[in-house]
């Protein structure tokens, strides 16, 4: 049976930052906190019994729980305590993991933290903090339309680790105007914070959108993630996945699930879910849906939703049933971005022997060329019965889209496979 884990959206946010792409509404546009708690704790209500009897089953214990935004630090400890008491009472047991706690996170924007609700938030079980400070760098928060100071962000860092609180940090590189020299500095600057994880993302935008302007050639931003991965490494964190840094034992495990075929459930405005295995209803593949993306759809859908059919509150155009190529597809780019790679133990143990084998040689006929440019490499023995697989290389790292058109699987490629 897959790990689960909870997903709880809060689209509150103090700005809108020109790069996002999430579901986020600036906080004076939504209703009160206390409302959007109560929105949540209905759709716990209305929902969790459909989807433990029908979809999946009662006994799969929560390993994770991730607080996502917008900034869930707006919040209070109390309003994210009410939300925890839902899950709760609407039966979801946690796993106890090796260090005997389920993970909770919860993301934070510098500045909206203090020293009485840090303890508060430890108090309620958060286990886990992760700070979108993005830079150092003054201007760049601002080009970027982050509303808070770097001073803000020294006080949050500071008062995380002066409590030695386990948390990431986020740093956004390729911004406009940035030289490696800066990322070094950026890097070194947290560093002395002593985050037990550090996700580094490289500034996404699409063509035309003014941050684009003045941005390193694709040859410097390569060079800008090799400094951060150096940087990192000395001080003992490891790349455990494409875009993330951890020291041993300290990595995401919520975000694990996303990159190991793990399943989870999206609560609130425009949150995503995602189910593998579902053959006890429609699709062995697996199935994705999501919740409405506005909260007047969101409000009125719990109105409605008193059916104990889970699956009409997701019509079609908000309901993905994977193909095989799709879900081909998605499990080896995550597999590949992790640095355990994909292995062949995942292949078989996915979809099955027969199936597996049949992938296996799909796998390494279209991995072939990129092992011989040392983008890739085979490890193990090149039997697919033994330990093995294969994982991204240095090299291969900053060019992993390369490397995930080679495994884009398309419905022309007529994949079929035995039953598994
Ligand atoms: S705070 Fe986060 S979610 Fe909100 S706009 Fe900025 S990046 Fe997006």
């Amino acid at each position: 049976m897959s790990r689960f884990g909870l997903y709880v959206h809060i689209p509150y946010c103090l700005q809108i930052c020109t790069y996002c792409d999430f579901v986020k509404f600036e906080a004076k546009d939504l209703p009160p906190a206390d409302e959007y708690v109560s929105l949540l704790e209905e759709e716990l209500a209305v929902r969790t019994s459909a989807f433990r009897d029908s979809i999946w089953p009662k006994t799969t214990p929560v390993h994770s729980i991730y607080f996502g935004g917008g900034t869930p630090s707006l919040f209070s400890p109390s309003q994210i305590l009410a939300i925890l008491k839902g899950i709760a009472t609407n039966g979801f047991v946690p796993a106890s993991g090796a260090s005997g706690a389920m993970e909770i996170s919860l993301e934070i924007n510098p500045g909206t933290i203090t020293p009485e609700s840090l303890d508060e938030f430890l108090k309620i079980g958060i286990t886990r903090f992760s700070v979108g400070a993005q830079t150092f760098d003054e201007n760049r928060l601002k080009v970027t339309g982050r509303k808070h100071t770097v001073q803000e962000t020294i006080a949050t860092l500071e008062l995380l680790a002066n409590k030695g609180v386990n948390y990431s940090f986020d740093l956004l590189f390729g911004l406009p105007g940035q030289t490696v020299a800066d990322v070094r500095k950026d890097v070194r600057r947290a560093l002395e914070f002593q985050p037990s994880h550090l996700s580094a993302y490289n500034l996404t935008v699409p063509t035309g959108h003014p941050l684009n302007k003045g941005r390193a050639s694709d040859g410097h931003q390569a060079e800008m993630f090799e400094v951060i991965e150096d940087e990192l490494k000395t001080a003992g964190l490891l790349c455990y996945e494409v875009s993330n840094f951890a020291k041993p034992g300290f990595e995401s495990q919520h975000n694990l699930l996303y990159w190991t075929d793990g399943a989870y459930w999206g609560l609130g405005i425009g949150s995503h879910s995602y189910l593998p295995n579902w053959a006890s209803t429609h699709s062995p593949w697996g199935v994705r849906f999501w919740n409405p993306a506005t909260v007047r759809a969101y409000r009125d859908e719990l109105k409605r939703a008193r059916s104990a059919q889970f699956w009409s509150d997701f019509p079609e155009q908000r309901r993905e049933v994977l193909a095989l190529h799709e879900l081909l597809t998605d499990f080896s780019h995550t597999s590949l971005r992790r640095l355990s790679g994909l292995s062949f133990r995942s292949v078989l143990q996915k979809f099955g022997p027969a199936g597996g084998r049949m992938l296996l040689s799909e796998f390494d006929r279209r991995l072939a060329p990129l092992v011989e440019t040392a983008l890739v490499q085979k490890f193990g023995a090149s039997d697919f019965h033994s330990d093995g697989g294969w994982r991204l290389t240095p090299k291969g790292r900053p060019l992993a889209d390369r490397v995930f058109e080679a495994l884009t699987f398309l419905e022309s490629d007529k994949l079929s496979l035995p039953e598994v």
